[in-house]
């Protein structure tokens, strides 16, 4: 009986060593990375996963999409506390206040749930989309839920649940880096469980939004990330990448740790097949290039017409 009990721990214990869930990345083990995960969450085979590569010259503009407007993340109200977790997969600022997006055909306003990174190595990258095949070192998911549902649970049951900003972060290389004041508070959140109050802070730096070329966006159906891979995402790529100083960019793996001797490491789902979905694109620029073109032509018209 005693041998039985023991066995039967024996069982149990490398799914308790997982600490923080019964899905991992690689870094751990292939046996709870991503590979696994349809397995234990059927969702996670779906035929619209994410991340995917965005083949650029593919993408199909969309003449309805526009700018996302942002409300609260400029100067977000300093009555509430925000807190920074380190929940073992990756680290996450929950947002707490009235943040929201609405605008760039997302249908209704969607409030701020939480913010949180993908990142790779200090010497490999770890962005979870691609571009033409390139993977940038960190990617930052600005999650949103759609009010028009009663919480985030029941908004994960819709296909438009969600709202996802992805925003890339490259290294800087002209010393152009910005500051992402939320580094400084790394190292209070360095074990998988720890948690961090911080007063909340302007996001301008790193929300696109500061010029008319930062603004420039990919846009397609898709799904959570990770387990349970619900496919209630409607996805806004940003086109542009934030530059950040190679020092900010290896705080992360440096820093956090899932365990005593692990670090977080390489918390990127790779990509999944599109399967016949469209990607759009939202570029101004292009935008007011066919207007200036459209005028062009008319005035040439005209000119032959009169003359
Ligand atoms: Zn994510």
């Amino acid at each position: 009986m005693r041998s039985r009990i023991l066995f039967l721990i024996s069982l149990l214990l490398p799914s308790l060593s997982l600490g923080a869930g019964d899905w991992c990345y690689d870094f751990i083990s292939p046996n709870c990375g991503p590979s696994a995960w349809p397995a234990q969450h059927p969702q996670c085979g779906g035929s619209s996963q994410s991340p995917i590569d965005i083949i650029t010259k593919k993408a199909t503009p969309d003449p309805k999409l526009s700018d996302i407007i942002f409300k609260g993340y400029m100067d977000p109200d300093e009555s509430f506390d925000w807190t920074l977790v380190n929940n073992g997969h990756s680290v996450k600022l929950v947002l707490n206040g009235s943040i929201t997006i609405s605008g760039g055909k997302l249908g209704s306003t969607y409030k701020a749930d939480n913010l949180h990174f993908h990142w790779g190595t200090t010497s490999a990258p770890g962005g979870e989309h691609t571009i033409n095949g390139v993977q940038y070192p960190m990617e930052m998911h600005l999650v949103h839920w759609n009010q028009n549902y009663r919480d985030m649970t029941e908004a994960l049951k819709h296909p438009d649940g969600l709202a996802v900003l992805a925003v890339m972060f490259v290294e800087s290389s002209e010393g152009d880096a910005k500051d992402l004041d939320l580094i400084q508070y790394l190292k209070h959140i360095k074990n998988e469980g720890d948690k961090y109050k911080i007063k909340p802070f302007t996001l301008e730096n790193i929300i696109p939004s500061e010029s008319s070329k930062s603004k420039e966006y990919y846009r397609y159906q898709g799904s959570l990330t990770t387990p349970t891979c619900n496919e209630a995402v409607i996805w806004t790529v940003y086109k542009e990448p934030i530059p950040l100083s190679k020092d900010q960019l290896n705080a992360f793996p440096k820093t956090l740790h899932y365990n005593e001797s692990q670090h977080i490491i390489s918390n990127f789902r790779p990509i999944q097949k599109l399967n016949g979905r469209t990607v759009y694109v939202f570029n101004s620029g292009s935008l007011l290039f066919r207007l200036n073109l459209l005028m062009c032509i008319i005035g040439i018209r005209a000119f032959l017409l009169f003359n």
